[in-house]
């Protein structure tokens, strides 16, 4: 089979392996599409601590080929999606039941073999079955989703609550819509792209705010602004220095901000104590998806959550590699490699 291999820092390569056999509590998976995420560039480009020879790939989904000895429920044909992370169940975090913050973890497509391939090994434990007809790239999404899931479930969102999303990425754009599920009236994202905004706007921002031509703390926050005060709860979804920067300064007082966005480590952000004691501001921090990957899959199943739009381009295995080692273009959202269509 073919599958994109990360070789060493800047080298990455498609060509041809072994198609692994299953073994015990383990599915083999002919993927269907599999997400280029910002991670695999920093994984690429070393920025990311990377484990090589290694196939990338962490945002799969796909149907089964073959089951190892003694698995019950998943049967070949069926569509499944992987949560990449794989706890070790043992550790002390793992036993506190934070299997994010596992000592030992694992990741589908960083530690061991992931989805730019044509066939990935899914441990049963990770895989969550989608129904047969859904569209084929759309369990893509799962694991983006699961992200941000788990972030909307650590803001504990009111009905009637106001909500602002820093970054139009795919993390903004799933954020924005299940800040509106969780039952927010107002979400407001910002972000540079006139497109983005455009798109979160049919997802159900009922507002949006260009950073890029004024200051979107004064600009939202003041008297006549979008969100005078700021707002109940803001969720960082940019990963970068400013929008770090501003995410505490858009809650309003007593409010929440959320930060989901990846910073290069060791990179240092300015935050005003004074003003977040006094503003009685919560600074919580949302890694990862524990336990939330098979209500990602539900609300993509039932068609709750809207991911065809996010899709910007699909393309074949082979161009995965150049895909993955520039950065995305103006505009575009996620780029799906699809190796067996
Ligand atoms: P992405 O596609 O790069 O989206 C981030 C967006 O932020 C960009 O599209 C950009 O759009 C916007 N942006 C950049 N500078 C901005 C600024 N100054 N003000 C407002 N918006 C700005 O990335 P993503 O996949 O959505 O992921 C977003 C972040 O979340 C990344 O750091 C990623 O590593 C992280 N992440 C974290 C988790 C977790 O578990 N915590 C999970 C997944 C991803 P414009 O050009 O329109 O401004
Ligand atoms: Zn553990």
């Amino acid at each position: 089979m073919r599958a994109v291999r990360l070789e060493a820092t800047g080298k990455l390569v498609m060509r041809e392996v072994d198609k692994p056999a299953p073994g015990p509590g383990e599915l083999l998976v002919r993927i269907e599409a599999c997400g280029i995420c910002g991670t695999d560039r920093h994984l690429f480009l070393g920025e990311f601590p990377s484990h090589p020879p290694v196939t990338l790939g962490h945002e799969f989904a796909g149907i089964i080929e073959a089951v190892g000895p003694d698995i019950t429920g998943f049967e070949p044909g069926m569509r499944v999606t992987g949560d990449p992370n794989i706890a070790c169940g043992c550790c002390a975090e793992c036993h506190n039941g934070r299997v994010n913050l596992c000592r030992n973890l694992q990741a589908i497509g960083i530690h061991r073999d992931g989805g730019f391939a044509d066939y990935v090994i899914l441990p049963l434990k990770q895989a969550f079955a989608l129904p047969s007809g859904l569209d084929p790239l759309h369990g893509a999404f799962c694991e983006p989703l699961a992200c941000c899931l788990h972030g909307v479930d650590l803001a504990n969102i009111r009905n009637g609550a106001s909500v602002i999303v820093l970054g139009g990425g795919v993390t903004g754009l799933l954020t924005v819509q299940l800040a509106r599920l969780a039952g927010a009236t107002r979400v407001l994202l910002v972000t540079r792209n006139a497109d983005k905004r455009a798109l979160a706007e049919t997802l159900g921002a009922t507002a949006s705010f260009d950073p890029s031509r004024t200051d979107a703390v004064t600009g939202i926050t003041d008297d006549g602004g979008l969100l005078p005060g700021g707002a109940d709860i803001v969720f960082e979804c940019a990963g970068v220095a400013e929008t770090m920067r501003q995410a505490p300064k858009l809650a309003r007082r007593g409010g929440t901000a959320i930060i989901l966005g990846v910073m290069p480590q060791g990179a240092k952000v300015e935050i005003e104590p004074f003003d977040l004691l006094f503003r009685e501001v919560n600074l919580v921090n949302s890694f990862l998806n524990p336990f939330t990957h098979q209500r990602a899959a539900d609300l993509i199943a039932s068609g709750a959550i809207k991911v065809e739009p996010l899709i910007s381009r699909r393309i074949p295995l082979e161009q995965a590699p150049e895909a993955i080692a520039n950065p995305a273009l103006g505009g575009e959202i996620r780029t799906l490699v699809t190796p067996n269509t």
